[in-house]
């Protein structure tokens, strides 16, 4: 423990934003890092609990009170290893996890965790910015071989921990870059994504094969795979988006977050992107935009329409408006329901709950509002409230309601593994096996729609048990 009394002699100060007037004007990172003096101040606010929840509440199992104590120290070598030791890219996870880590803090009870996400974030710069962070080769190869499906965080952990452990590694992706949704759902504001391509460039140097531009079940098959490797991991993500079910969807004023998203990563990163947009070009830029869906998806359709210059933007969500504070009796040191509001909410948009969409309006083919009606809550269960019709302007109606799950077409059909009562590829977080031998799955792809965070905890998890299967033990870490 850095300093036993730092919690009572500093305050939580955590890192801050440009103003919002000035970071509308572009798509990069945004965020104002501690000075270093600080940083170190707020590492001193550790407890160095005798129980540390935040340790479990973060999924990667962080080792928190340890590199607290060495960022307190100056320690920033010794703190990136520590780091680096449960988490392969603390800097995906240091700019977008919502840190549950946070929320299990005990001084969380009284409204002031240590600002344990941008310690994480400022450990790994450091050893970024200082050269620290090498390929880190095997001595020596396995001469077995593995196909990793999919490069979100989940395929990319899995893959470099393969490839540590000597194993050979082809990561097949599907898109034009590797990252997943860290590429093309998150957007730049959030997270600039040169951050990946650092690591993309570590993990070849560390013997990782990309495969960019092949889809697995459509550009080769499932078979030769099975055939040409000796263990094949499915880590293709949560895709299905969820549909809206209701009158006048089909107009073309309707579109899917993720196309709105992914046409503006592309464009940020200078690629062509129409090849993306089988729909055509889709922007924001002086429209009314209604984003259905309160999620992470929806927020950040939120900044990215206030980015393109949007009319105005209108955000709904069907379920009601969760308590602006949590009771901390009730919920500490779990995940507390509570109102969220995200830095894109700062930016500018009208936010409603408990809101039923009915019917999307239009007029020559052209999107002109939504109709929706106001709900009543009880006991879990919805009743529309008679006479609260309304309709919204909109000329461009964005779906964020989230995703139910893999899509089935392709890998999954070729591949033949059981799935989940809810679609997902059925395997347990021991042997992450599936029911076809050799095949194992993990990510949003076997836990449905989650966190970077709990991908890469999967990705590790599941790179471990690839491992033991094919050479009886593993000394990968779990
Ligand atoms: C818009 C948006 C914003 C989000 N924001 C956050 C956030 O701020 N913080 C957070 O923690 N989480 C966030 N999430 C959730 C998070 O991004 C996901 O939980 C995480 O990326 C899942 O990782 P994954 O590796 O399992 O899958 P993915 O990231 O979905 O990656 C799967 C990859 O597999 C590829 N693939 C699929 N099928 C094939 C095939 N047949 N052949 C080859 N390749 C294939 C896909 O192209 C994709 O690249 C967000 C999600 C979205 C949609
Ligand atoms: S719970 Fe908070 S104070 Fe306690 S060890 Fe973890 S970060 Fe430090």
């Amino acid at each position: 423990m850095g300093k036993e009394t730092g919690f009572l002699e500093y305050e939580r100060k955590d890192r801050t934003y440009a103003d919002p007037a000035e970071r509308l004007k572009h798509y990069k990172e945004f965020v104002i890092p501690h000075t270093e003096p600080d940083l170190r101040l707020q590492a001193a606010r550790c407890m160095n609990c005798g129980i540390p929840y935040c340790h479990n509440g973060c999924p990667v199992n962080n080792l928190i009170p340890d590199w607290n104590h060495l960022t307190y120290e100056g320690d920033w070598k010794n703190a990136l290893e520590v780091l680096h030791s449960t988490n392969n890219f603390p800097e995906f996870t240091g700019r977008v996890c919502p840190a549950p880590c946070e929320a299990s803090c005990t001084l969380n009870i009284t409204d002031e965790p240590v600002t344990i996400k941008s310690i994480e974030c400022a450990i790994v710069d450091r050893g970024w910015q200082e050269g620290w962070i090498e390929p880190q080769v095997p001595a020596s190869k396995t001469g077995k071989s593995v196909a990793v499906i999919g490069s979100g965080p989940a395929g990319l952990a899995c893959a470099q921990q393969l490839a540590r452990a000597g194993h050979t590694v082809t990561l097949f992706e599907k898109n034009d870059r590797v990252g997943g949704l860290l590429r093309y759902g998150i957007p730049d504001f959030k997270m600039e994504k040169h951050l990946i391509n650092r690591r993309a460039v570590q993990m070849e140097a560390e013997g990782v094969n990309f495969r960019t531009s092949t889809e697995v079940g459509v550009d080769v098959s499932f078979k030769s795979l099975k055939e040409n490797f000796d263990a094949v991991v499915l880590s293709g993500g949560a895709e299905d988006a969820r549909p809206l079910g209701i009158p006048g969807a089909e107009l073309p004023g309707v579109r899917m977050a993720m196309e709105f998203l992914t046409q503006q990563n592309k464009r940020n990163a200078g690629d062509d992107e129409v090849r993306a947009a089988p729909r055509g070009t889709l922007t924001a830029t002086g429209k009314k935009v209604v984003v259905i869906g309160g999620g992470d998806t929806g927020s950040d359709c939120v900044g990215t329409s206030n980015r393109q210059g949007a009319e105005s933007v209108v955000q709904l969500e069907i379920m009601p408006q969760p308590p602006e504070k949590e009771n901390k009796l009730l919920t500490w040191p779990h995940w507390p329901l509570k109102l969220r509001t995200s830095s894109s909410h700062e930016e500018g948009v009208e936010r409603d709950f408990s809101v039923l969409t009915k019917r999307v309006v239009g007029e020559g083919g052209k999107v002109t509002g939504l109709e929706c009606v106001r709900l009543e809550w009880e006991g879990g269960t919805m009743k529309e409230i008679a006479g609260s019709e309304f309709t919204i302007p909109a000329d461009l109606i964005l779906l964020a309601m989230g995703f139910v799950g893999p899509k089935k077409a392709g890998l999954l059909e070729q591949a033949g593994v059981e799935l989940t009562d809810r679609g997902n590829v059925a395997a347990d977080t021991v042997s992450y096996a599936t029911s076809e031998p050799g095949v194992f799955a993990c990510g949003d792809m076997r836990r449905g729609q989650s966190l970077v965070v709990w991908a890469i905890r999967e990705g590790r998890q599941c790179a471990r048990a690839v491992d033991e299967a094919l050479m009886g033990v593993s000394e990968l870490p779990r």
